[in-house]
């Protein structure tokens, strides 16, 4: 560990002790930001990864809401409000029962950097609840909504900050989030992204993150000269992300053979066909299923319970040639990145955020295979919410395909990004360093633009 990442580290972990993965998140980042402080002394003298680390703003509040039967319950909610030098702040929400401050710290931290990657006027932010809106019925989902949106809306504003989708809020989520705000506020403004088609979302938003890490790993394997066309990919995850990373192999020529949720995950050898997938669609996003009912209807795959007491995970033990983790963080720890290794697999691009440890990320990094992190290769869907906000401050819709394209050249920058600002710090093929400088220098010199607020 570099003696400048030691310094912030410490720092970090003395404020803050049991925020693990915003500890994880600072280590990571740091390390390539040591690279930028040899040269610049001027960014380290002026603290800018210090002020980037503590947010600009945290908002934790009581969300209480009524059951279907009349109990009550009492969850938190929580914005954090993290880094503004460059625009609005702009990050999703999560609705999951492991939910706390430091899960949403790292989110928000890793979204500063994934935002500036963009090319878009972003700041970074994330937001959510320890709510499970599993097995929770349409209007407990909506009171819940109603509640959280009942403090939030104060504090949110489409100049100001800019919420949208992640981990339990999709498009029934945002479009309760949405009512209750423009009841209050009594406007109608951007303040959510990946609203309906109808009332000012945009088209490819509910694919675009997908779509976007598919994108940049067909940039990564272009750098060898090769395609998707028959290659063989392990995706994780059968949500937002996973759904649509599928659907775009599918488009480019790849085979999916593995899908999964928290209980467990399939594999099916055959390949996730089109049919097949659409009813994964329908029993994920209608019916609120699970993927081991997938199973059950295609007889070619298998289905295997997660084991929590396992120090690995089964899903990353198939012969294949890329993967898209697409579920959560630290689903691939060391042994599952040597487990990748070992069955052939040289293309990693991660749909969601932080899902590699920071041994396994260092494996991939010295086995010099395709590795594009996850802010790099999950901007897609922020790039999109981007191009939802110009659309809304227009009033005018893009067509699917002008969305698209602009998605497809935003990746393909994002990816021109990382490789040269890689090279520029003398460390050819490195995706993590790229992504990390080139994301942090925008901000930072914004910052320093902007003097010491
Ligand atoms: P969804 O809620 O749509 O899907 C999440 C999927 O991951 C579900 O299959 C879920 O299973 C599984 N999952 C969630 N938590 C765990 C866990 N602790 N262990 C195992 N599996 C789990 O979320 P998204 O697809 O939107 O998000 C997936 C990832 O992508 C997250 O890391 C998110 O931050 C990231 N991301 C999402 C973006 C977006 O636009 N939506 C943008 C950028 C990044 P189950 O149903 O059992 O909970």
């Amino acid at each position: 560990m570099k003696e400048f990442t030691k310094e912030v580290l410490d720092m970090a972990k003395a404020k803050d002790p049991g925020e693990t993965e915003f500890h994880q998140a600072v280590e990571e980042v740091a390390d390539s930001i040591a690279l930028v402080y040899e040269r610049h002394p001027e960014y380290r003298t002026a603290k800018v990864f210090e002020r980037i680390m503590e947010p600009e703003r945290v908002i934790m509040f009581r969300v209480p809401w009524m059951d279907d039967q009349g109990e009550i319950h009492i969850n938190r909610g929580f914005r954090i409000e993290m880094n503004s030098a460059i625009g609005p702040y702009k990050g999703g929400l999560r609705f999951h029962p492991s939910v706390n401050l430091g899960i949403l710290k790292f989110l928000a931290f890793e979204q500063v950097f994934k935002n500036s990657l963009t090319s878009l006027p972003m700041g970074g932010g994330k937001g959510g609840s320890d709510f499970d809106p599993k097995g929770k019925s349409d209007n407990e989902v909506m009171r819940f909504c109603q509640s959280f949106m009942s403090e939030l809306f104060r504090h949110i504003g489409h100049n100001t900050d800019v919420p949208a989708g992640d981990i339990g809020v999709g498009g029934r989520e945002i479009g309760f989030l949405f009512g209750f705000y423009k009841k209050l506020k009594n406007e109608f403004t951007g303040v959510l992204t990946g609203k309906g088609l109808n009332w000012g979302g945009s088209l490819i938003r509910p694919e675009a993150t997908g779509y976007g890490a598919v994108y940049i790993a067909a940039e990564m394997l272009a750098t060898r000269g090769e395609t998707f066309e028959g290659k063989t990919c392990l995706v994780s995850g059968s949500g937002n992300v996973a759904q649509y990373t599928t659907e775009k192999l599918l488009d480019l020529g790849g085979k999916v053979v593995t899908l999964s949720d928290s209980n467990g995950h399939i594999y099916d050898p055959e390949g996730i066909s089109r049919e097949k997938l659409e009813f994964v669609l329908e029993l994920k996003n209608v019916k609120r299923g699970r993927i081991k009912e997938y199973v059950e209807k295609y007889r070619s795959a298998t289905y295997t319970p997660m084991d929590p007491g396992a120090d690995f995970n089964p899903l990353w033990d198939h012969k294949a040639q890329c993967a898209f983790p697409s579920a959560t963080q630290n689903e691939i720890n060391k042994k599952d990145a040597q487990n990748l290794l070992n069955n052939g697999v040289y293309c990693v691009s991660e749909g969601a955020n932080m899902p590699t440890s920071n041994d396994g990320v260092k494996l991939f990094i010295e086995k010099g295979i395709l590795y594009a992190p996850g802010k790099a290769a999950n901007a897609g869907g922020v790039a999109v919410s981007g191009l939802e906000m110009t659309q809304n401050s227009m009033r005018l819709p893009w067509t699917r395909q002008e969305v698209d394209d602009r998605l497809r050249m935003i990746m393909k920058n994002i990816h021109k990004t990382c490789v040269e600002t890689a090279e520029r710090f003398n460390t050819p093929g490195n995706y993590v360093n790229g992504a990390n400088i080139g994301g942090f220098l925008k901000v930072a010199n914004a910052m320093l633009d902007q003097g010491l607020v």
